[in-house]
C-alpha cells in the first residue's frame, strides 16, 4: 500500500473529512491579490493568479487556457477601475461560468473597498490613451488597502463556503496582526529617507510611496500608458536635476532603454522591480513588501 493511501485511510478513519475535492478555486487577476487571498483562504481553498508578476496587467494575452481555469472558478477577484479591461471580459464570456460574472456571488471587484488615488473629477476617455480612467488602480502597494481587501475577501469566503467562517476569521486576524507589526518595520527602515525626491515609470507607485514617505517628483510616461517622448524625456532631465531626485522606479515588464538613459545622465539609480508577489515561490503579500522595502531603502543608502 502506498504511504498516501495509508495516511487517507488513517484520517477517514479519524474522522477528519477529506476536503480536497470539496476546496474553493480562488483566482485573483494579479499576483498581490492573489497572495493577499492566500494568506486569508489558508488550507480551504486553492488560489492561483491569471497573471505572472512579470507580465503587465494593463495589456495582458486573453490566452484561451485562462478562459478554462476561470470556467472551474469559484471565486474571482479583480483590481477593477479597467485595469484588466483589455483582456478579462472576453475570458470572462469565453469562461461560460455564470458565478463569476460582475455582480454574481463569485465576483469580488476589490476597488469597491479600496483606498482611492487620483480619482478623475470628470470622465476620461481611455481612447486619449490614459489606462487610469477610473482613478489609480495600483492600490494594493498601500499596506492599509492591503488590510481593507484582505477584510472584503474574508467577508465573500465566509459567505461562499459558511463552514469555514471561523477559520477565515482567524485567518484574517492572524494577517492583520502580521501586516500591522510589518507595518512598523517598514515605516523604521524608510524613516531615514522621508521626502527623497524620486522618479517612476509609470504611475504605479504612487500608492507605495506615500505611504514610505518618499515624493515622486516626475513620470517618464507623461500619462499612464503613454510611452514617453524625447521632449518629455528631456522635462524629466531637467525636473530630476532641478529636484535632485535620487532613484528611478520601474516594473521590469516595462522597456528599460528610457530609464537606463536617464539614469546615466543624471547620475540616479534605477530600481527595476518585480510587478508583484512571485507566487510560485510562495512568495506572500507580506514578504513582497517586505523585498521591495528592503531594495528602496538599498538604493536610497548607498
Ligand atoms: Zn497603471
Amino acid at each position: 500500500m502506498k504511504l498516501t493511501t495509508i495516511l487517507l485511510s488513517l484520517l477517514c478513519a479519524l474522522g477528519v473529512p477529506d476536503r480536497a475535492q470539496a476546496k474553493l478555486k480562488v483566482l485573483a487577476t494579479v499576483p498581490d491579490l492573489a497572495a493577499l487571498a492566500s494568506a486569508v483562504a489558508g488550507s480551504r481553498a486553492e488560489v492561483s493568479a491569471l497573471l505572472l508578476p512579470t507580465q503587465d496587467p494593463h495589456f495582458a494575452d486573453a490566452r484561451p487556457n485562462l478562459a478554462l481555469q476561470l470556467n472551474r472558478a469559484n471565486l474571482l477577484c479583480v483590481v477593477g477601475l479597467d485595469l484588466e479591461v483589455a483582456w478579462l471580459p472576453v475570458l470572462q464570456t469565453n469562461a461560460r461560468n455564470a458565478a463569476i460574472q460582475r455582480g454574481a456571488s463569485g465576483y469580488l471587484d476589490a476597488s469597491t473597498v479600496a483606498m482611492l488615488k487620483e480619482v478623475p473629477r470628470t470622465r476620461i476617455d481611455r481612447s486619449m490613451g490614459d489606462i487610469h480612467p477610473g482613478g489609480n488602480p495600483h492600490y494594493l502597494l498601500d499596506p492599509q488597502n492591503g488590510a481593507r481587501v484582505a477584510s472584503a475577501l474574508a467577508a465573500q469566503l465566509q459567505r461562499l463556503d459558511p463552514a469555514g467562517a471561523r477559520e477565515y476569521k482567524q485567518n484574517l486576524e492572524r494577517f492583520l496582526a502580521e501586516l500591522r507589526a510589518a507595518q512598523q518595520r517598514w515605516t523604521a527602515a524608510l524613516a531615514p529617507y522621508r521626502g527623497t525626491p524620486i522618479v517612476a515609470f509609470h504611475r504605479s507607485w504612487l500608492y507605495f510611496t506615500d505611504f514610505a514617505g518618499l515624493r515622486i517628483v516626475d513620470h517618464l510616461e507623461p500619462k499612464p500608458g503613454i510611452p514617453p517622448s524625447s521632449a518629455h524625456v528631456l522635462h524629466v532631465l531637467q525636473t530630476i536635476r532641478a529636484q535632485k531626485a535620487r532613484l528611478l522606479l520601474q516594473e521590469e515588464y516595462y522597456p528599460d532603454r528610457t530609464a537606463s538613459l536617464v539614469a546615466q545622465k543624471t547620475g540616479l539609480r534605477l530600481l527595476v522591480l518585480r510587478g508583484g508577489a512571485d507566487l510560485r515561490k510562495g512568495e506572500s503579500y507580506i514578504s513582497r513588501v517586505d523585498a521591495l522595502v528592503r531594495a528602496v531603502a538599498d538604493a536610497l543608502k548607498r
